[in-house]
Order: structure tokens, then sequence, then C-alpha cells
């Protein structure tokens, strides 16, 4: 080892370290006024990101997961009604679409971006789909027009899930830059501290530039209150602390920033493993700017277990995301979920490695890094 600091996957003290006193000083003001549940700064942050995404309305809630469930509900999916997602996530897409008694349909994802198979989504659409979650896998989008076209032609609501992708851009063809997100009639964020803006415990939000839908995903997230003691619909109890708003509020500033930070890295590792046979670097593509949550690597003809091990052993963690596909997973047991099913999924399951990536990392760290990566392939 070369430095004395330890290498991690994701760096959150050293971030802190440079935002402290002013984390440390609102934290404090938040316990001395005892607005602990929606105090002033919830509604600061939520003002500041509707003007840093240019969105109508963002509505704070208490995770990523809940916000996915509650857009959901607000949209008025009833039991039975099948929900398309991408193989290839975070089981808590897939989750929420089962837990109200909806049909979570999976499809494989393209090989080079980790993204929803336009094609393969288009194929599994029956009379009963009624809606479609991409996933922007990774920190970069999915091809969106594209898959508005399909929602459009098929009247299916697009509700995106964006825990990985804050910040990045998405151009149209016409030249239009939207915010990944805010494309869809809903966009849904996570800010588990590893995210990309990340608070210090859980957290999360959703988006909207329909305001009907802000009012009904605003009143389930609060037990489907309109007025206070007045219950129009069954809701459910889903804040965001104002102690995390206080986070959130000295890292948004930072976000474009942290993107940055993050895109140096990436670029450091592609420059590094570019053409390597054996290490395939994650594809950018032209309509997204990535935000690299992850950077990960596909690895072809190397022992992966063996790789990580020795990795490990020199002081550099390593991740497999994700190591199982939904299909396989036995809460998502169903006739259409066989295995072989989705092989693109199943192919990446077997040989992705995502490499240390946050905003702290050096580059001496990532020449150590680069440096064994390559030795040991
Ligand atoms: C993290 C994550 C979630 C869930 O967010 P939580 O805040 O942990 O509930 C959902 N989807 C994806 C793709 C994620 O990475």
């Amino acid at each position: 080892m070369i430095s004395t600091k330890k290498i991690q996957m994701v760096d959150l003290k050293g971030q802190y370290e440079k935002i402290k006193d002013e984390v440390d000083a609102g934290i404090q003001n938040v316990i001395n006024s005892t607005a602990f549940i929606n105090g002033p700064a919830v509604k600061e942050f939520q003002a500041q990101l509707e003007s840093y995404l240019k969105v109508k309305h963002v509505i704070p809630c208490a995770n990523g997961t809940d916000a996915l469930q509650i857009a959901m509900m607000a949209l008025g999916l009833k039991p039975g009604d099948e929900v398309i997602t991408a193989d290839f996530t975070y089981v808590a897409t897939a989750e929420v679409i089962g837990l109200l008694g909806l049909v979570p349909v999976l499809v494989d994802v393209y090989p080079d971006t980790f993204d929803i198979n336009i094609e393969e989504l288009e194929k599994a659409i029956t009379p009963k789909t009624k809606a479609i979650v991409p996933v922007h896998l990774f920190g970069q989008c999915s091809d969106m027009e594209r898959l508005m076209a399909v929602a459009k032609k098929h009247n299916l609501f697009v509700i995106e899930d964006v825990a990985q992708a804050i910040g990045a851009d998405y151009t149209f063809k016409d030249g239009t830059i939207k915010k990944a997100g805010t494309i869809g009639h809903v966009g849904c964020t996570s800010f588990f501290p590893s995210k990309n803006l990340g608070c210090y415990g859980d957290g999360g939000a959703m988006y909207t530039n329909d305001s009907d839908l802000a009012q009904k995903l605003k009143m389930i997230s609060h037990h489907g209150q309109s007025v206070q003691y007045v219950h129009d619909v069954l809701g459910c109890n889903s804040r965001l602390d104002t102690i995390q708003a206080v986070v959130l509020i000295a890292k948004l500033k930072r976000l474009d920033s942290y993107a940055e930070a993050r895109n140096k890295v990436a670029s450091f590792y592609d420059k590094a493993f570019a053409n390597h046979p054996k290490l395939k670097t994650p594809k950018r593509v032209k309509n997204s700017t990535h935000v690299f949550h992850q950077y990960t690597l596909q690895l072809n003809g190397v022992d992966r277990t063996k790789l990580k091990e020795q990795l490990a052993e020199k002081g550099i963690p390593a991740m497999i995301y994700y190591p199982i596909p939904l299909h396989k997973q036995n809460a998502f047991k169903s006739d259409r979920n066989k295995d072989g099913a989705f092989p693109v999924t199943e192919k990446l399951c077997a040989s992705v490695l995502s490499l240390p990536m946050h905003t702290e990392l050096d580059e001496e760290t990532l020449n150590y890094i680069t440096k064994t990566v390559l030795e040991l392939v």
C-alpha cells in the first residue's frame, strides 16, 4: 500500500471533512429549534432541488423505496396491473411493485449500458400493462426518447428510478435537455448515504411537473391527509427529517462538482483499461451525461472471485452490483422468470465488478488501483 489512507468504495468521511462546519452548524440549529420534523430546512431543500432540477414539484419522503411505492399509489395503479421494469437493478424497484399487489414484469437490459432493452420492453406489453419503471443504472440515463415514445403509444405511465442518477442530463433529438427524473410522469430518488446526493441516514424524494399528481404524492406520504385529521385516501408515513435536509442543502450546492470529481475518476479508469482484452469499460451514450454512481467493469476470462480477493489483500475494495438477477430470486418466482429467461442480465451478474468510486479519490490512489488491477488480470 502506498497511501496511509484506507481505500474505500465510498469515502463519506473525507467528503464530510470538507463541509463539516456548515453541516455541524446546520444540525446544531435544528437541535436548538427542535423542529425535527418538517422544519424550515425541509422546505428550503425542496425549493432548491426544484430549481436545480428545473421541475415544478419535489416531494421529499423517507427513502427511495417509499418514493417508488408512493408514486405507484398516487398513479392509481390497481392490484393485477402489470408494471414493467429492468431485471438488472436493485431489488427495491421491483419489490414495491409486488408489495402493492401489482405484477412486476421483468425485461432484459442492453449489454453495454446496463439499461432496460426497449425492444424487449415493447414485447412485454400486454393489455394489463399500466406503467414502466426505467432505472438509470449506475448514473447514466436509459434510452428515454425511445422509452417515452413507446409509453405514449401504449398509454403507459413512466416512473423513473433516479436513485443512482440524480443530476444526470438527458438530451433529446430536438436539443431539449432535461434532468434525469423529470422526463417521465414522476421521478423517484434516494438520499441513502452512499448515493450521489446522500444524507446521513435515510431520505428520498419524488419529482413531477404535474400539479395534481404532486398533490396526491404529498397527501399519500402524509397519511392520505388533505387537511389535518381529514384522510381522503389510505396513505403512509414517509417524511424527510429536518436534520437530513440540512445535510442535503450543503451537498446539493456541490452536487455538480461531485459529479465532476466522479467523472475524473471514471476517465482515469477508462484510460488505464482502454482496449484491454479482459476488461470492458462502461459505455457512455451520446444523449446522457454520466454521474457515475458506480464505475462497473465487465470481466472477460477473469476469475472474478479470485480477483476480488486478491484486490482486497492489496487494500482495494471492489463490489459486485448485482450478483443475482431478480428473475432468479425466490421473491420473484413466476412462470415467466425462468432460468435463462434474461441472458444479458445473467451474463452481467456473472461478470461485473465495480471499483472504488467517490469524490475523494486522488491520482496516487487511482494509479495504485489501476496498476494493481492490471497486474492481476
Ligand atoms: C438505492 C436504490 C433504491 C432504494 O433507495 P432507498 O433509499 O435505499 O430505499 C431504489 N432503486 C435503486 C436503483 C437504488 O439504487
